[in-house]
């Protein structure tokens, strides 16, 4: 089957359309067209919701138009469509949710309403090699601007979430500290590249809740220390902010690691899923496979394209595929505050 799917949470606008095999369950990207209005928020150093509500309705329906295009395909061919319904911001999410309810009806197509943190999740099952691989119970770490999350999967649908962030989500606190760092917005890949020449050992800062027994996160206190630091050093000269990046790069790097095997553990779990836009820091990546393979653990580590990392409409689609719950247009509203059940 064929879904289009559609994503307008935050900042992108995004369409996706992927083939889904119902038999052997494995999902094939066919189109991802992703328009983003993060130049205009990098002149701000941050996300003004107004700002990306305009922006959205000026893409969605290029964005639609482009993805059916690039697929060769018309509506005709479309069997579902995919919508994120929350969390995000209101503005941004009413566009693409009011797009697909007219579409649902006037295409006479029905429509599945995902969970966009849910939808992140499945980035990890899109043409995957892996896919057909990952077996459950899986743990999927869900790392981004918004969220921090640690969720248990025992099979498609049976979903628990095992903890989150209490303050400031991975990616804020990146963003945030990039900005005390007068380094580019978003703060993630101008930490990770200011990183590559820096030594994670020249500044110790602190590792928030590492050693609790939940699997809770917090990185405001992490923010503080660097805004202390920052102020005791005269001037920030790229050398500096190369260590301090490559530190605070590790302080989060060893709390992701740290909390996530600490559940794989408990939950004896088969699959390690990560995603969300942090997931696409390449030292994160690499120091989690390294860490599996040092404690021999029969975990196989997912980790989707950066290009599905960072929000798409194609993770939307493939989570309608594998948790299918149609909905009539006339019951839809999107929901800003929307977590997990
Ligand atoms: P999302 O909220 O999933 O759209 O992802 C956006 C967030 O991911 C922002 O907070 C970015 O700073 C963060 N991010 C993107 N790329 C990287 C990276 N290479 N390293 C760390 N964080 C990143
Ligand atoms: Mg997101």
């Amino acid at each position: 089957m064929r879904i289009l799917g559609i994503e307008t949470s935050c900042d992108e606008t995004a369409a996706a359309v992927i083939e889904a095999n119902p038999h052997d369950k494995t999902v094939k990207l066919v189109t991802n067209v992703i328009a983003s209005s993060l130049p205009m928020h990098a002149k701000t150093g941050g996300i003004i919701p107004e700002t990306a509500a305009r922006a959205q309705i000026q893409y969605i329906l290029p964005v639609i138009k482009q993805a059916l295009k690039e697929s060769i395909l018309t509506h005709n061919d479309i069997d579902t469509i995919a919508i994120t319904y929350g969390p995000g911001l209101i503005g941004s999410l009413l566009v693409g949710v009011e797009t697909a309810k007219t579409l649902s009806y006037i295409w006479k197509k029905p429509l599945v309403p995902v969970n966009h943190l849910i939808g992140h999740i499945y980035a990890n099952f899109i043409d995957s090699k892996l896919n057909a691989d990952i077996e459950f119970p899986a743990l999927a770490l869900i790392v981004s601007g918004g969220h921090t999350d640690l969720v248990l999967l025992k099979d498609h649908g049976k979903i628990k979430w095992l903890g989150g962030t209490r303050d400031d989500a991975a990616g804020e606190a990146f963003d945030k500290i990039g900005r005390l760092l007068n380094l580019s917005y978003p703060g993630g890949p101008a930490i990770e590249k200011a990183a590559e020449l820096g030594n994670p050992k020249v500044f110790n800062f602190p590792r928030p809740l590492i050693g609790s027994d939940d699997f809770d996160f917090s990185f405001s206190g992490l923010k503080t220390a660097v805004f202390r630091e920052v102020k005791t050093i005269k001037k920030l000269n790229n050398e500096i902010i190369a260590d301090l990046s490559a530190s605070i790069q590790q302080a989060i790097i060893d709390v992701l690691i740290k909390k996530t095997l600490k559940a794989s553990e408990k939950y004896n779990i088969k699959s390690l899923l990560l995603s969300g836009g942090v997931a696409a820091n390449q030292k994160i990546k690499e120091e989690f496979a390294l860490k599996i393979e040092k404690l021999k653990l029969k975990i196989s580590l997912s980790v989707p394209p950066k290009n599905l990392c960072t929000d798409n409409g194609a993770m939307i689609a493939a989570a309608a595929f594998f948790n299918y719950k149609e909905i009539s247009w006339k019951k839809l509203t999107a929901n800003p505050e929307l977590y997990f059940d």
